[in-house]
């Protein structure tokens, strides 16, 4: 067991959606100044990971540098925190009971009967252990998916209910977050919901010691007081979770109503907390001057949480310029069968992007709106499947390749200018083998790239199983396309760009994933000022 680790466990009642992520995210925000925190989220599902599944069942599948598909939860996280996370650090129950197997298999339960108590409570826990261990960390701070109700998550709440024990009531704190609604004609804050979930919560053995209620509005004194009272818990640690216009002021939110002290005492560690930057950047949020237009050209446009991380990307660039950054969902599958014209459609549009996607639906739709974008001048700025795209559009339109297509879209298309990468195609499982996670493109001296990474290279995080089609390359760089990031051994496109235009763009990586409000994205910053320029 690591000795000096403190334990933080996060859990939550009543709803889903509550914000459970950035709660636990802004308590790491929060004691990450002088602290190792080390965040894990526990999911309930029995797939691996989520890169299986449709972005509109569970929102953006996260990529890490080391290549792990995880929960959304870790864009948080990272954001919030400033740190690198590993795959290890998202258990789900598929992870779970798949280790659980092996270890029987292998003998290590030999004359046992196998049980999820305590085999699969103590697998669980060996999990925080070993994570708290190799990580040297001041503190693991576990996020427990779901509600506490979800039989899913039994398990894992049976595990932090244990873990109590056997680090001691000094070492761990349980932080529930419930909800607080405030129902039309009554216009009161109401506690019963909360009372109800923390109860539930103690059913199963865990008394929290702080309760954050989301609400509309500031908790009030004596709301504060009857959840104390009710919940057991001090009037000191009930807190808001307040609905803000942005999640990255919830770190400034909790410490205002004095967070870190409950935490600093009930731990009894110190904690120096250094939020002056934060601050001046939330202080730019709320001072927002012109406004900017940005079309996200895609195909999950009805369920944002698709696209997380090129939101928030687009957030840390408003506070950094001072740009009120207005998205604009664009189906491009309307597009495609003229449910809109093109003009119309993006004619109050400063810039687009078109994101990463998978798939056929809209892509036609996307190639139109570049082709407009590229002639039009409109700042550009294409992420994986968007800098595919582009190739196909100027390998049809520039280099006169008629019907190039991607394999992906059309796989007996004439010119082949998006092909599968050669390691893929032997590839018959699909969980985890895209490529995957951090890759270092080398970026051409003097190109657009290599200016807003200030760098001769950079290491972005990628998630596909399609290349530019080396073979191409030639007839497109002759054609006026430059290939201004290449993989260290120059056969794989990483960036291309145009010279004669305002701001054209693309990249085969991810950008957003790295963004953060201290530090945004340099791809999207320049797409940002560029529409500014406009
Ligand atoms: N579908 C494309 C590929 O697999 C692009 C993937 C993406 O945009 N993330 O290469």
């Amino acid at each position: 067991m690591p000795k000096n680790t403190k334990f933080i466990v996060v859990t939550g009642g009543v709803m889903s959606g509550l914000g459970k992520g950035v709660a636990a995210a802004s308590i790491g925000n929060l004691l990450s100044s002088s602290l190792k925190v080390v965040p894990m989220k526990l999911d309930g599902y029995l797939n691996t990971d989520p890169g299986t599944m449709n972005p509109i069942e569970h929102g953006e599948v996260f990529v890490l540098d080391d290549g792990g598909e995880v929960d959304m939860d870790f864009g948080h996280y990272e954001r919030f925190l400033g740190t690198t996370c590993k795959r290890e650090w998202n258990l789900t129950m598929g992870k779970v009971f798949t280790g659980v197997n092996e270890k029987e298999r292998r003998g290590d339960y030999l004359g046992k009967t196998v049980q999820m108590i305590p085999h699969g409570t103590n697998y669980i826990k060996e999990v925080f252990f070993e994570t708290a261990k190799q990580e040297a960390a001041d503190v693991l701070l576990i996020e427990i998916g779901g509600t506490v109700g979800d039989i899913e998550n039994q398990l894992y709440i049976e595990a932090a209910r244990q873990l109590k024990k056997q680090v001691g009531p000094n070492n761990i704190l349980y932080v529930h977050l419930t909800y607080v609604p405030i129902p039309y004609g009554v216009n009161e804050q109401k506690s019963k919901p909360t009372q109800q979930s923390v109860d539930m919560l103690r059913q199963r053995g865990i008394q929290p010691d702080i309760v954050i209620g989301r609400c509309t509005k500031i908790l009030d004194q004596k709301i504060k007081e009857k959840i104390a009272s009710f919940c057991d818990v001090d009037e000191t640690a009930v807190f808001t979770g307040l609905d803000v216009p942005h999640v990255y002021s919830m770190p400034l939110l909790f410490e205002s109503e004095g967070m870190l002290k409950v935490i600093a005492n009930k731990l009894g560690i110190e904690v120096k907390p250094d939020t002056a930057k934060w601050k001046s950047l939330i202080d730019n949020l709320d001072d927002l001057k012109q406004l900017v237009t940005v079309a996200i050209c895609g195909k999950y446009t009805k369920l944002e949480d698709s696209y997380a991380s090129i939101k928030e990307a687009l957030l840390h660039c408003s506070a950094h310029t001072k740009a009120k950054i207005k998205i604009d969902w664009v189906d491009t599958a309307k597009i495609e069968n003229k449910q809109h014209s093109l003009e119309e459609r993006l004619k109050d549009v400063d810039a687009v992007i078109i994101p990463g996607g998978f798939g056929p639906r809209g892509v036609e739709g996307k190639i139109e709106v570049i082709r407009y974008v590229r002639e039009k001048n409109i700042p550009f700025m294409g992420i994986c499947l968007g800098l595919q795209l582009a190739v196909v559009e100027y390998a049809r339109n520039v280099c006169n390749l008629a019907g190039a297509h991607s394999t992906e879209m059309n796989p007996t298309t004439e010119h082949p200018v998006v092909d599968i990468l050669p390691e893929q195609k032997n590839v018959d499982k699909k969980g985890g083998t895209m490529r995957l996670g951090a890759y270092k493109a080398v970026l051409a001296q003097g190109s657009l790239a290599s200016r807003l990474y200030a760098s001769d290279e950079v290491w972005e995080r990628h998630r596909h199983r399609y290349e530019v089609n080396p073979s191409y390359h030639m007839r497109l760089s002759n054609a006026g396309l430059r290939f201004s990031g290449m993989s260290e051994d120059r056969r794989l496109a990483e960036f291309i760009e145009l010279a004669d235009h305002p701001f054209f763009i693309a990249t085969q990586a991810h950008p957003e994933l790295k963004s953060s409000l201290l530090k945004p994205a340099p791809l999207f910053l320049g797409l940002v000022n560029a529409a500014l320029a406009k």
